[in-house]
């Protein structure tokens, strides 16, 4: 695994965590929560407060990412929206792109 497979795999991983915190928040029926960044630092631990609307939103494309303002990687992916709290951002590197779109969560069936 290379550097760019092995930060975008971290990512996958952060959604993946994401993916359960938004389902227990449907469950409980809170319409604000706290995820987690999407960032590719393993040990960032840091949090995003957001809708479950807005997480949607970046759920939407399989190659969108929710991080803290300034965790984007400039070489690997590019901001394209800055919501305040957190940025939405599209991965461009293109080995960073086939590895999130492989392990997207919402591909399967
Ligand atoms: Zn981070």
């Amino acid at each position: 695994m290379n550097d760019k497979e092995r930060r975008a795999t971290t990512e996958a991983l952060f959604r993946d965590v994401n993916e359960r915190i938004a389902e227990s928040a449907e469950r409980f029926d809170a319409t604000g929560t706290e995820f987690v960044c999407e960032c590719s630092d393993p040990s960032c631990t840091h949090r995003v407060a957001a809708s479950l609307a807005e997480y949607e939103a970046v759920r939407d494309e399989p190659t969108t990412f929710l991080v803290l303002p300034g965790h984007e990687q400039g070489d690997i992916e590019k901001v394209v929206s800055d919501r305040g709290r957190f940025r939405i951002v599209d991965k461009v590197q293109a080995v960073v792109r086939r590895t999130v779109i492989r392990l997207n969560p919402r591909t399967a069936g």
